[in-house]
């Protein structure tokens, strides 16, 4: 298994390849079972879906619709320009890297205009379906919350890209009429994995750099002095899945943050800021300050900004020591002061002063 780059979108070809006949000439079509339970296999394993075929749009769509199918499937390309073209055109609306886009047709001709045209993608002849699930390209190790929900957090992406690039007026304004919602709960070991992908994909907002392995987080769950934390995000259009990863060690006069990062594409929604206000109110609360642990990477400057720009700075203080040095980690100091509530999302988080039973 371990080698294989794995496919993040599979393209379908319409007539007999998704269903049997063509829809031109025979004007019924069918779908054969082990068809739909590939499509929805490889939905469930988080691998994307859609459609490049020679077809009448509203008709190829309506028969879609008819056999159950049409939820499956996004940026379908149906008309009759070239498959490549169309390709293409998905490939660069989802932003993936060509060598993670399948495409399969039943046509030799459609197969090799495409891997002349695109050689990075990878093509299958139709009677590759019943095998598909086998392939290790389609079998990605592990499955998470996320991966299930994929298809609709994309959905949710096109939607509000084309809101914001359609939106007049100021940035808050925008961000306000999204009706945000950021869910701060305590991971469970169902979102170790999930969560220990989020470390590693976020250096721009990490704070120390450091990545946690999904082993190392499940001892700090089981560990009472430390909490770690999984934000999610989502909004009108739908969910945003896992968005950041906090791990807090609550010290005798302090809480100390070891681990903020959150996810690069919410930057503009002022998730990291939001988060640092939210641990700060809670210092308060319990009457503790606030510790943070800083390191310069090459690639968390703004990390550095927003930590700076709530307050947290280099200073002495009685609630600093005994901590264990770590190499090249500035310990950043806080004392909490009332924080002004976030205007553009509405928190939902966990309780830090309740433990869990
Ligand atoms: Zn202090």
């Amino acid at each position: 298994m371990g080698g294989a780059k794995m496919i993040k979108c599979l393209v379908w070809d319409l007539d007999n390849t998704l269903w049997r006949g063509t829809l031109l000439e025979d004007g019924e079509v069918h779908l054969a079972d082990e068809v739909r339970l590939t499509v929805i296999g490889l939905d469930q394993r988080g691998i994307l879906q859609s459609i490049a075929s020679r077809n009448d749009p509203n008709h190829a769509w309506s028969t879609l619709d008819r056999l159950g199918l049409t939820e499956y499937f996004i940026l379908p390309r149906i008309g009759w320009g070239r498959k490549s073209d169309a390709i293409g055109e998905i490939i660069g609306e989802l932003g993936f890297a060509e060598h993670s886009i399948a495409f399969i047709d039943d046509q030799p001709f459609e197969r090799a205009e495409v891997a002349y045209f695109l050689p990075g993608v990878r093509c299958y002849a139709a009677d590759q379906i019943p095998s598909l699930l086998e392939l290790p390209e389609f079998s990605p190790p592990v499955v998470t919350a996320d991966s299930r929900q994929r298809r609709m957090m994309y959905r949710a992406r096109f939607r509000r890209d084309a809101e914001q690039a359609s939106h007049q007026g100021p940035d808050e304004e925008f961000l306000k009429s999204l009706d945000m919602v950021m869910t701060i709960a305590r991971a469970r070991d169902q979102d170790l994995d999930r969560v220990e992908e989020l470390t590693l994909r976020t250096s721009q907002m990490n704070a120390t750099g450091i990545h946690y392995s999904a082993q190392t987080l499940r001892s700090f769950i089981a560990d009472p002095d430390h909490e770690v934390l999984v934000v999610a995000l989502s909004d009108k259009f739908g969910p945003h899945g896992a968005v950041g990863v906090i791990l807090l060690e609550r010290r005798p006069a302090a809480l100390r943050i070891r681990l903020l990062a959150t996810s690069c594409r919410t930057i503009a929604y002022g998730v990291g800021a939001a988060l640092l206000r939210w641990i700060i109110e809670e210092a308060r609360r319990a009457g503790v300050h606030v510790n943070a642990d800083f390191r310069t990477t090459a690639r968390n400057r703004m990390m550095e900004v927003a930590y700076r720009f709530a307050g947290l700075k280099v200073e002495e203080c009685n609630c600093l020591s005994p901590a264990a040095p770590i190499e090249e980690v500035t310990h950043l100091h806080l004392v909490p002061t009332v924080q002004p509530p976030t205007s553009t999302l509405r928190i939902v988080a966990v309780d830090l002063a309740v433990s869990e039973a």
